[in-house]
C-alpha cells in the first residue's frame, strides 16, 4: 500500500504549479521568535530557523532589542509589500502563495537592494534562494536595457551541486516570469552543446556549478565580464568539495565592481579566508546555530552491528510502513549496494550520487518526491542542496563522520506542523561518533530497540 499517494500535500517545488503551504503571519512570529506566547501554533514550517539577531538588519533600531523583541518587530513591520520590489515580481510571489518574508528575506532583500555585499549564513529551507534572487532580479529589471550582447550574463549565481543549480534556476524562472529576463542553468555530466546553442541568446541570469562554467569560458563560448552580480550559493560545501581553485579561477575573470552575496551554512576560517578580498564591507545576516534544529526532530538509536543493519532497515521500512525516507550512507558504493538489497526484498529504492548519471538523479529524485518511489539512498554530498527537506523520515545507515552533518541531516525531516523522525544505525565502532554527535547537539539520544526483529544467522 502507498498511503503517500492519497495523504502527501507536500508541493512539488520542480512543479511550478504547486507550493509549499504559505507561512501566515502568527507563524512566522512564532518561529521567528519561539519565547513570544503563540508558539504552539502548528503551522510553523520546519526548516525555517530564527535568525533577526544582527542590529543593522532591523531598519531603524535604535537601541538594543531582545532577540524576540526585534523579531517581533520584524514579523509585524515587514511584509513582501514593505520591501520595494517591483510589482511583476510581486505578482509572481503572491502567485507562488508566499504572504510573509521569512527571516533570512527579510533582511537579506533590503541589504541586495541597497546595493551592498553580503554574507549570509543560511542551509536550504530557509528560503534564502528567494532572498537573493527577488532583489537581483529587481535590479537587473530596472536597469533592462535592449537589445543586450548574447552569452554576456549580469548576474552569475555559483552552487556545488547540479541539482542544487537546477532548484535555483528553477526559482530564478519562477520569481522573474513576469520580466523580460532571461536564465540558463549550466552543470557538467550531461551534453555541452545545448549549452552552448543557449548563450548564443541572451542569458541575463546564469546558474552554474564551478567546473563547466570553466570548460565554456575555455571555449569561449561564454564572456563573463559584464558580471554585476556574483552569488555563492552553498560556499562551505563548495570549498569541502575542492572547488576553491575553480572559484578563485572564476573570480579573476570577473569585473572588479560587482556587487557580492555569499551564502553558507557555516562560517569557517576557510570561509572566511575567501570572504577577504571579495566581499567588501559586507552586511551579516546570521541565523540561530543550526544544532537548534535537532530539537524538533524525535530521534532513535537503534545499536546494531553493521551486517544487520540492511535487514532491520528493510523490516523497519516494512513494519513501520515508511513511505518517503532517505537514507544516508557513507559512500557511494554503500549506496548502491543498499538500494540493490532493498529492492531486491521487495523495496522500491534508488541510491543517488555523484557517479550516476544526470538523467537517473534527476528521475529519482522526481519519483521520490512524487511518492512512487519510497527511498531514497544518498551521500551526504549528493543530499545537499535538494529541496527534499520536509521529510517524514531519515535513516542515517551509518553515522556521519563530521557531527555536524547529522545535524544537518535530520533537519530534513519533518512537515509543517509535525516533528520529524531520524533513526540512526549505529555499529559498536560508531561509538564515538555518536558520543561527539550527543555533545553538538547537547542531549543523549533515546536507545530503541526493534520490536518482532530477529536477524537471520550472522546478518546477510
Ligand atoms: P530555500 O531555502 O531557498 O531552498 O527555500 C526553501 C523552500 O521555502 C522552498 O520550497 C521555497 O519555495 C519556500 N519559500 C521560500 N520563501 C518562502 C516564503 N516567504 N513563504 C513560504 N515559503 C517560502
Amino acid at each position: 500500500p502507498n498511503p503517500k499517494k492519497s495523504t502527501q500535500a507536500a508541493p512539488n517545488p520542480y512543479n511550478p504549479g504547486t507550493v509549499r503551504p504559505p507561512i501566515s503571519a502568527p507563524a512566522f512570529l512564532s518561529y521567528v521568535s519561539p519565547d513570544l506566547p503563540d508558539r504552539e501554533i502548528s503551522l510553523r514550517p520546519p526548516r525555517l530557523v530564527p535568525l533577526p539577531v544582527s542590529g543593522q538588519a532591523v531598519a531603524g533600531a535604535q537601541d538594543p532589542m531582545t532577540q524576540a523583541e526585534s523579531a517581533a518587530q520584524a514579523a509585524v513591520a515587514i511584509s513582501f509589500s514593505d520591501l520595494a520590489l517591483c510589482e511583476p515580481i510581486q505578482r509572481a510571489i503572491t502567485e507562488t502563495g508566499y504572504t510573509v518574508p521569512t527571516p533570512i528575506q527579510a533582511q537579506a532583500i533590503p541589504q541586495v537592494l541597497a546595493g551592498g555585499d553580503l554574507m549570509a549564513a543560511a542551509q536550504t529551507g530557509t528560503g534564502k534562494t528567494a532572498g537573493f534572487t527577488l532583489p537581483i532580479l529587481h535590479i537587473l529589471a530596472a536597469t533592462h536595457v535592449h537589445p543586450h550582447p548574447p552569452g554576456r550574463p549580469r548576474c552569475l549565481i555559483l552552487t556545488p551541486t547540479r541539482e542544487l543549480a537546477a532548484q535555483v534556476e528553477e526559482s530564478v524562472k519562477t520569481y522573474g516570469k513576469h520580466l523580460p529576463l532571461t536564465s540558463l542553468v549550466m552543470f557538467g555530466g550531461v551534453n555541452i552543446n545545448p549549452q552552448i546553442g543557449a548563450l548564443k541568446k541572451r542569458v541575463d541570469i546564469l546558474v552554474a556549478t564551478p567546473g563547466r562554467l570553466l570548460d565554456h569560458v575555455g571555449q569561449r563560448t561564454l564572456d563573463l565580464s559584464g558580471v554585476e552580480f556574483l552569488v555563492l550559493d552553498e560556499a562551505d560545501r563548495m570549498l569541502d568539495m575542492g572547488f576553491i581553485r575553480d572559484i578563485r579561477k572564476v573570480l579573476a575573470l570577473l569585473p572588479k565592481k560587482r556587487q557580492n552575496l555569499l551564502f553558507s551554512a557555516t562560517f569557517s576560517d576557510e570561509i572566511r579566508q575567501l570572504t577577504q578580498g571579495l566581499l567588501h564591507d559586507p552586511a551579516t545576516v546570521e541565523v540561530a546555530p543550526r544544532n537548534t534544529t535537532a530539537e524538533r526532530v524525535d530521534q532513535a538509536v537503534y545499536m546494531i552491528g553493521q551486517k544487520q543493519k540492511r535487514e532491520l532497515l528493510a523490516h523497519l521500512i516494512k513494519e513501520k510502513q515508511w513511505f518517503q525516507a532517505l537514507v544516508f550512507t557513507r559512500t557511494k558504493h554503500g549506496a548502491n549496494k543498499l538500494a540493490e538489497y532493498l529492492t531486491k526484498h521487495g523495496i522500491e529504492s534508488a541510491a543517488i550520487h555523484g557517479n550516476k548519471s544526470q538523467a537517473a538523479r534527476t528521475r529519482a529524485l522526481a519519483q521520490f518526491k512524487d511518492g512512487s518511489l519510497p527511498v531514497l539512498v544518498a551521500t551526504d554530498i549528493a543530499a545537499r542542496g535538494l529541496d527534499i527537506d520536509q521529510l517524514p523520515q531519515v535513516v542515517n545507515f551509518e553515522l556521519p563522520n563530521v557531527p555536524e552533518d547529522y545535524v544537518h541531516r535530520i533537519g530534513r525531516t519533518g512537515r509543517a506542523g509535525a516533528a520529524g523522525h531520524a533513526i540512526s544505525l549505529v555499529d559498536k565502532e560508531e561509538a564515538n561518533l555518536l558520543t561527539a554527535i550527543e555533545r553538538l547537539i547537547k542531549r543523549r539520544i533515546d536507545r530503541a530497540v526493534a520490536e518482532n526483529f530477529v536477524p537471520s544467522a550472522g546478518g546477510e
